[in-house]
């Protein structure tokens, strides 16, 4: 059961600190870290930090403790932003979403899976079947997910190599109908190559290692991972709690429970088999023309691919030019260019199985003939659980997406928690204290503004005819963004020796200074493919995979529009994102990683400091504390209240409004603590009253105090929170 805390976990909510300072929020988050509590408020927002460690705390009787509960009940836990995300939903049918957010290994995958456990476990009390298969899928995907989207970092054992946003669909009895997943911008380099003391995806260790011996033999594969290019420096690398045995066979059971068929399963293994055996393919001249070298490996591919061998070779050594008399040829590849085309197409065999996988989940769990003149109003949380700021020995094209992202994310925050509150205050005249905070919309314009930011030089690199190569494509960034404060370069910077020349650029993120090397870029961005590849699976007998590659359908002559570029489509997909999730009523979960170590002990207070200060959760305590949590227009208020009052009852007499407002505030004793604006009443944040006393004292003359932090609650305590407590607490939500 969950138990109010006593004093010596410290604050339970950072709104309580006696002063807000940076010193004062790291001893407190320190000291509840050492007790083993991991999670603290900031008025809705929960701070969590990565406890690693296995925690008793998530078990049933802890999700009971939360259910239904209000926010300032109990304990700090993912549960209580759970809990108050789906009664927002369900109560005022509207939309809300919860955005995880944390540097890479704070602990954001794991969360988003409390979360969604939490949800499944207090919906669907009449146990419908529908309703439990749609329940069923939506955990199941998780560990499909994280098979073919995780891979060992030096950051984080289990890291997402994709970004994730997962809508719930709600029906009006606030039961799970159904839901979607996006998946934003898969690591598929990761495919060929994987830095030092990295790993490939998990997928392929799972089938190598996990896969019975008779599909490995079905498949042409060895057990060990050693014997595969792409998978050998991560053969001997070792993951904490990995059982690959056992993981492959969760994979395969939640694979089926999703709705897999047999055959869809056997497509997927043999995709990965093809990438394995495409990596261990090499190329030979003999001075006149190319070959493959690499055994069986062809054979094997065609088997697989279901294609011809001549026509899988053909493909790996030559491709189809048009010429400029509309003629149509067959151009034999150097080597260079045959491994370059080998590995764009293992990437992209990886990177279109897991988008498929993801669409197959997705066409198990829409939402079907839902009306909702039937139904009612179809609600939904979602869940954003995507990739943290990531700061590498070598940072990369990947690196600059993702960190483009956290951008983009802090913006909404921002935008959200800071500005909106602040600019609300001023709109309706409440005397408020400005709070400053960095606003880092001017990274995000360095990055995406049109014509000028760092995308669209590359993006007019890559559409340059001839050889752009990306030291040109880090000059022409020089010249144009050579003025701008989060930007620079050792060209820019003779005297910086941590830059090279022509290789490295640095962004000064919100969250930290970013080396770039530019090696890489212009490839990454273009991502050719060789229509050859495509066309080779298009024409592959086996349905699966011939499904994943529509566009294999053209021939070269068809081929001219100029695809966008990864980055273009990344952004564009970021834009759609931060616009669906502005449109839903926010939760946050801040997540925090204390250590680099993985240690359940250490609490490393340089790290965390900075994480804090990026995080701008002072700036958030600060806004919070000074501002008022609920506000309510007018009317809606009176509606909802006038049966309290013998003035307002059934109608008001007087001049406006706001007038019979204020006659039930007074009639119920709390005209010291609420604010009048020019359309709202406004009402603080129900931990300083809960709390009254603490921090910034503020003083409830009228109010019956309620029970401070440290005093456990009896069975009666609830008795307290009736009549004015009830309304001061929940009711004038
Ligand atoms: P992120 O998604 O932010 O990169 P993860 O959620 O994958 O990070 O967490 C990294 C690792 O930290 C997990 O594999 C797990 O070992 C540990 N961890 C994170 N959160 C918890 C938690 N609440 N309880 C126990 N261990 C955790
Ligand atoms: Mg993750």
């Amino acid at each position: 059961m969950a138990e109010l805390e006593g004093f010596e976990f410290g604050k339970s909510d950072f709104v309580l600190l006696d002063e807000v300072t940076m010193e004062q929020f790291l001893d407190n988050l320190k000291l509840r870290f050492e007790q083993g509590r991991i999670y603290t408020f900031i008025g809705e927002v929960v701070v969590s930090v990565n406890p690693y460690r296995q925690m008793d705390i998530y078990g049933k009787e802890m999700i009971d403790a939360y259910r239904g509960r209000e926010l300032y009940e109990n304990p700090p836990h993912l549960y209580a932003v759970a809990d108050a995300a789906y009664k927002a939903m369900k109560r005022r049918a509207k939309d809300t979403c919860i955005v995880i957010s944390g540097e890479s290994g704070a602990g954001k995958t794991e969360a988003s899976k409390y979360i969604m456990q939490y949800i499944a476990a207090i919906t669907n009390p009449s146990q419908r079947a529908e309703v439990e298969s749609v329940k069923n899928v939506l955990l199941k995907s998780n560990c499909v997910l994280e098979a073919f989207g995780n891979a060992k970092t030096n950051r984080n054992d289990n890291s997402s190599r994709f970004g994730k946003y997962m809508d719930i669909n709600f029906n009006f009895n606030g039961d799970p109908t159904g839901g979607h997943i996006n998946n934003y911008l898969l690591e598929k380099s990761r495919v060929v190559q994987q830095q030092e003391g990295e790993r490939n995806f998990h997928s392929f260790y799972q089938l190598l290692r996990g896969g019975s011996e008779e599909l490995l033999k079905s498949l042409h594969l060895k057990k060990d991972p050693i014997e595969y290019c792409y998978t050998r420096q991560g053969a001997s690398i070792s993951v904490a709690s990995s059982d690959e045995r056992s993981s492959y066979k969760a994979v395969m059971a939640a694979l089926k429970v999703i709705g897999f068929g047999e055959e869809e399963i056997s497509s997927i293994y043999k995709i990965l088999s093809t990438i394995l055996h495409l990596g261990n393919l090499q190329f030979e001249s003999d001075g006149e023309s190319v070959q493959v070298v690499g055994g069986d490996s062809v054979q094997h591919i065609s088997e697989l691919t279901a294609s011809e061998p001549e026509s899988v070779n053909k493909a790996l050594l030559f491709r189809t030019v048009a010429t400029g008399g509309g003629e149509v040829i067959a151009k034999g590849h150097s080597e260079q260019e045959a491994s370059y085309g080998r590995d764009a197409f293992a990437k992209a065999l990886y990177e279109r199985l897991f988008a498929w996988i993801v669409g197959r989940i997705n066409s198990v769990i829409e939402v079907k003939n839902y009306n909702p003149a039937l139904h009612g109003k179809n609600t939904v949380i979602g869940v954003l659980d995507i990739y943290g700021f990531e700061i590498f020995e070598n940072n990369s094209f990947e690196q600059f997406c993702i960190n483009y992202c956290n951008e983009k994310l802090q913006q909404l925050f921002i935008e959200l928690i800071l500005r909106q509150e602040q600019e609300e205050y001023h709109r309706e005249g409440i005397t408020w204290q400005h709070i400053d905070y960095f606003n880092n919309q001017i990274i995000v314009d360095l990055v995406e503004q049109p014509h000028k930011g760092i995308i669209s030089v590359l993006d007019e690199a890559c559409l340059t005819a001839g050889k752009v190569t990306d030291t040109v494509c880090l000059d022409s960034m020089n010249q144009k963004l050579g003025q701008h404060p989060h930007y620079t370069s050792r060209k820019l910077c003779p005297t910086d020796k941590t830059m090279e020349f022509n290789r490295h650029f640095r962004i000064r993120h919100y969250a930290g200074d970013v080396t770039y090397s530019v090696e890489g870029f212009l490839d990454k961005n273009k991502d050719p493919l060789f229509q050859d590849f495509k066309r080779l699976m298009y024409n592959s007998s086996d349905p699966v995979l011939k499904e994943m590659w529509p566009d294999g359908q053209m021939s070269i002559t068809e081929v001219t529009k100029r695809p966008l570029t990864a980055a273009t489509l990344f952004k564009n997909s970021i834009i759609s994102l931060v616009d669906r999730l502005a449109c839903k009523e926010p939760y946050y979960v801040r997540c925090v990683k204390p250590n680099e170590v993985k240690s359940p002990m250490l609490f490393d207070e340089a790290r965390c400091q900075h994480q804090v200060a990026y995080l701008g959760l002072l700036e958030n305590v600060r806004v919070r504390r000074a501002g008022f949590a609920y506000r309510q227009p007018y009317e809606r208020f009176l509606q909802r209240y006038k049966m309290t009052c013998e003035y307002t009852w059934p109608n008001h007499l007087m001049a406006s409004d706001r007038e019979a407002v204020e006659a039930i505030v007074v009639q119920h004793g709390f005209e010291g603590d609420v604010a009048y604006g020019q359309t709202k009443l406004f009402v603080p944040d129900a931990s300083l009253s809960l709390h009254s006393g603490a921090g910034e004292s503020r003083t409830h003359p009228h109010s019956r105090p309620l029970p401070p932090e440290g005093v456990a609650r009896g069975p009666g305590a609830d008795a307290l929170q009736t009549d004015e407590g009830h309304l001061r607490h929940h009711g004038l939500l």
